[in-house]
């Protein structure tokens, strides 16, 4: 079996209004979101799901952004994805593969430290950032960086048990990650598509 471990790496946490996660629900009362990467150990690797919030963003909120700042109710230094993977035993530096789930500042804040990663991006979803819409904008400075991209279209094996599966919707190339682990069975990492 090719994955054998699993760790949820949390990365601050957010706030938005419950309406703009649940049609119809307060638009007053305010809803906390964790943000979470992933660290997956497999034969053939590390792999990490997601790299979190700009750790620069740490000491100063105002770098994620006006946005992004106004929803950041915490983010520590502990938070700081390079920080959480050594808590791990794993290092950024020797990660095989990053797969981001999307392009939104929340899971791409840490993608740049991933110099020797190969990094899984759907087509469609690096052709939004690039060339965006009035609706989807993603930081530049997050994704534009000389990192090892592999553009992939739908469901694509990662290493042998991992896949990227295509999740299109919540951004047009969104995808989550399915592998086996040995006791728990299957897991399906669902970034954005799946809110609650
Ligand atoms: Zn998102």
């Amino acid at each position: 079996m090719a994955a054998h471990e699993l760790y949820l790496l949390p990365s601050g946490t957010l706030a938005l209004p419950r309406s703009t996660l649940v049609r119809g629900s307060s638009q007053t009362q305010e809803e906390l979101l964790p943000v979470y990467s992933a660290l997956i150990r497999t034969d053939d690797g590390d792999i990490v799901f997601d790299t979190g919030l700009d750790p620069d963003g740490n000491r100063d909120p105002s770098a994620l952004g006006a946005g992004a700042a106004r929803m950041l109710r915490s983010f520590t230094e502990q938070d700081d994805l390079r920080s959480r993977l050594r808590d791990a035993g794993a290092s950024e530096d020797k990660v095989a593969a990053v797969v981001p789930s999307h392009f939104h500042f929340d899971h791409i804040g840490a993608l740049r430290f991933f110099t020797r990663s190969k990094v899984y991006v759907q087509n469609a979803e690096h052709r939004m950032a690039t060339h965006p819409d009035l609706r989807y904008t993603a930081s530049r400075k997050l994704f534009d960086h000389p990192l090892d991209y592999h553009l992939i279209d739908g469901d694509t094996q990662i290493v042998p048990g991992v896949w990227a599966l295509a999740t299109y919707g919540h951004t047009p190339g969104h995808q989550s990650l399915v592998f086996t682990l040995p006791e728990t069975g299957v897991v399906v990492l669902t970034g954005d598509a799946v809110y609650t």
